[in-house]
């Protein structure tokens, strides 16, 4: 059961109202609930174990879909591992306690400090992107006399069926290596020095809600394995990527099911004698976030009303970014629909729009409104453009909330600018 649900009309998150919690915590503000990003590692670590095969399943979270201390710690003390896509992600992790063993490095222009920093916190696996990559780190790892653990990405040049601008497995993405030139790839990989070839790696892209380009993903993965095994390569890693989609919109949005993802994640790759790498993002932290805002005005024109509201794109971007649809739900619920809204922020651009022609019961200037489902890909995409400072954000167990983001104060935002001693 999600944890955000009405109990006479009141929103709530797990046993507190949003309400109560808008008197003591100045909006825009992100909330969390503990509990259901406990509950959606549970689902997807039992889907993926609840096969009762020997095969090593580890999720390795993929931090730059949240990325907050408190969120990583939580998912550390569940087990999870982290995917990582550059140094300051892999730093997060490490500082919450996610163990470099089970951290992952994936992202197609690692740095040589990147990788260094890398190497010598001794993670379980780079996943490579290029050979000019590959190259770096196996001179790298020469230079710090330290070994290398990878894995090669392969692009199999497969539809995602998602939004363009994260789908990831096509032949035209910037991402992995033709699958066509698999064989060539590991062949030189496994000459290189400082270079232990350990696994393979696939990422197809973000918010897939139909399981047959992870069923063709999976199998094309088994076949290359087989071949890579055939010629001598010791693979024992099979990193899968993420790329699970969550509902957004209830009506409309096809269920991804877990259960029968990870029955295809065993049905093809559980015979290989691998472990198995699985990296989601949004399917753990989508629902576990809601953006908490303010009405700051009702405005009427000829042709439409607008909500304008007190958080803007700059705070959460995927609606303009995306054209993504996200539910908008009042703190105080009313029985009624009522009203049709454009629901828009107040930044000086067309784009700074949440939803459009959204019915919701009649809302007043001063009411409170969520934007759901924001866990994923909200704060960590938010910027300051229009000089708005970073929010706050909260986090909620039980009855108890704790504040694990501070808003950024504005001066600390002016105050980084810098005026030349000649002007
Ligand atoms: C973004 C990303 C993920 C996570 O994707 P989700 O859709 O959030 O599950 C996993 N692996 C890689 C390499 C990524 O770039």
């Amino acid at each position: 059961m999600n944890q955000f649900t009405y109990i006479d009309n009141r929103l709530y998150a797990e046993a507190l109202s949003v309400m109560d919690i808008t008197k003591e915590i100045a909006t825009p503000f992100y909330l969390y609930s503990h509990t259901e990003i406990t509950n959606n590692y549970h689902r997807f670590s039992q889907a993926l174990n609840r096969l009762n095969t020997k095969v090593n399943c580890q999720i390795c979270y993929a931090i730059k879909a949240n990325s907050n201390q408190a969120i990583l710690k939580t998912l550390a003390l569940l087990g999870s591992g982290a995917d990582v896509v550059s140094e300051g992600e892999l730093q997060r992790a490490l500082k919450a306690g996610i163990p470099a063993s089970k951290i992952v490095f994936s992202g197609v222009g690692k740095t040589a400090q990147e990788i260094s920093f890398a190497l010598k916190s001794g993670i379980l696996q780079f996943n490579v992107e290029s050979e000019p990559e590959l190259k770096r780190i196996s001179k790298l790892s020469v230079a710090l006399n330290l070994t290398a653990n990878i894995a090669i990405r392969i692009n199999p040049d497969i539809e995602a069926d998602t939004h363009e601008k994260i789908s990831t497995g096509k032949a035209e993405n910037k991402f992995g290596i033709e699958h066509t030139r698999t064989k060539a790839i590991y062949a030189y990989a496994a000459n290189l020095p400082g270079i232990n070839v350990q696994g393979i790696d696939v990422h197809i892209g973000s918010q897939i809600t139909s399981l047959a380009p992870f069923e063709e993903t999976f199998k094309k993965i088994a076949e290359l394995v087989t071949e890579l095994l055939d010629e001598g390569h010791d693979i024992k890693v099979i990193d899968v990527g993420g790329g699970i989609g969550i509902t957004y919109n209830p009506e409309t949005d096809k269920q991804c099911d877990l259960q029968q993802y990870a029955e295809l994640i065993h049905q093809y790759l559980s015979g290989l004698g691998c472990s198995i790498i699985v990296e989601p993002g949004r399917a753990l932290l989508a629902s576990a976030g809601l953006l908490v805002t303010q009405v700051n005005y009702v405005k009427t024109t000829p042709e439409k009303q607008f909500l304008i509201l007190d958080a803007a794109m700059n705070d959460f971007a995927r609606p303009s970014l995306y054209d993504a649809y996200h539910q908008i739900l009042p703190v105080k619920q009313q029985s009624t629909l009522s009203s049709v809204y454009d629901i828009v922020g107040p930044v000086c651009e067309t784009g700074d729009t949440f939803a459009k022609a959204r019915e919701l019961a009649n809302i007043e200037q001063g009411d409170f409104l969520v934007i759901k489902d924001t866990g994923a890909y909200g704060s960590v995409m938010s910027s300051t453009y229009n000089t708005r400072p970073f929010i706050g954000e909260i986090m909620v167990k039980g009855d108890k909330f704790s504040t694990i983001r501070q808003p950024q104060a504005l001066a600390e935002l002016i105050n980084k600018d810098l005026l030349p001693d000649w002007l």
